[in-house]
């Protein structure tokens, strides 16, 4: 992997939009193989279609690669996304791609990360203000994806601040998160949400931290009335995937 753009591409280009899509497009094409089943090359889509950019040809899984020019280390907070109900929507729908979220600075990668699709809840996509009355596009709505919300287990990285992480290292750390694909929102919602208390947590903890987050599940959960049982099944699930151990009664412990 080398971690250069190929800025030939670009002479005929003037917006900083388009120039960052076609470098980074073209980057992830040269040189990205297909983490979740390690197939070496990944294709790219025709031009303008509405979701993913790249596809796998072995196991169909699809990729959205956002990008951001950033000189410090680190991925930072948030991505500027789309419209905000179009990504609910499709969040909604269980249908979104799997994300790619890709730093560079001086036409050189500092960071890939691989978001699995099903990391995508509506609690990590915050609303942006509506385009003024002014703007060409009035009352339009866009949406930030947080990544602070999302649990560390939904951050895989592909480069590290300009290191390449080992290709069996991010296929293997893709399939041990599998098992927490779930298939409704609704579960997919609260697995994440408390994965992502867990993350707040020393690597052994109690019942009795954990449900320091009731009032917070709550709000991200107003209609349900029965947070701590829904705590506790939720830690089940965590420990029959491998993720827990439960040590003795109360008393947790992660798995490295
Ligand atoms: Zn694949």
């Amino acid at each position: 992997m080398t971690f250069d753009f190929n800025t030939s591409l670009i002479e005929n280009y003037h917006s900083a939009t388009q120039k960052a899509r076609v470098l980074t497009e073209d980057w992830l094409g040269r040189n990205m193989y297909c983490p979740i089943c390690g197939t070496p090359v990944l294709t790219h889509f025709e031009a303008n279609r509405p979701v993913a950019d790249f596809y796998c040809q072995v196991c169909k899984s699809e990729y959205e690669l956002k990008s951001k020019e950033k000189s410090s280390a680190g991925i930072g907070d948030r991505i500027v996304d789309g419209e905000y109900s179009t990504m609910i929507s499709r969040i909604t729908a269980l249908n979104n791609p799997n994300f790619f979220f890709l730093t560079h600075y001086n036409n050189r990668v500092r960071n890939l990360v691989l978001i699995p699709n099903y990391f995508f809840v509506p609690s990590i996509i915050e609303k942006r203000k509506p385009l003024s009355e002014n703007a060409r596009r009035a009352g339009w709505t866009g949406c930030n994806i947080n990544l602070t919300s999302i649990p560390q287990y939904g951050k895989i990285f592909v480069v590290q601040d300009s290191i390449e992480i080992e290709h069996s290292l991010v296929v293997d750390a893709y399939r041990k998160v599998e098992s927490l694909r779930t298939n409704s929102l609704d579960s997919r919602s609260w697995l994440m949400d408390v994965l992502h208390c867990v993350d707040k947590l020393g690597d052994e903890f109690t019942l009795e931290e954990m449900y320091s987050f009731t009032k917070l599940l709550h709000l991200k959960h107003p209609d349900n009335n029965n947070v701590q049982p829904k705590i506790r099944q939720q830690l089940q699930i965590l420990r029959d995937r491998g993720f827990l151990q439960f040590t003795t009664r109360g008393h947790y412990k992660k798995v490295k």
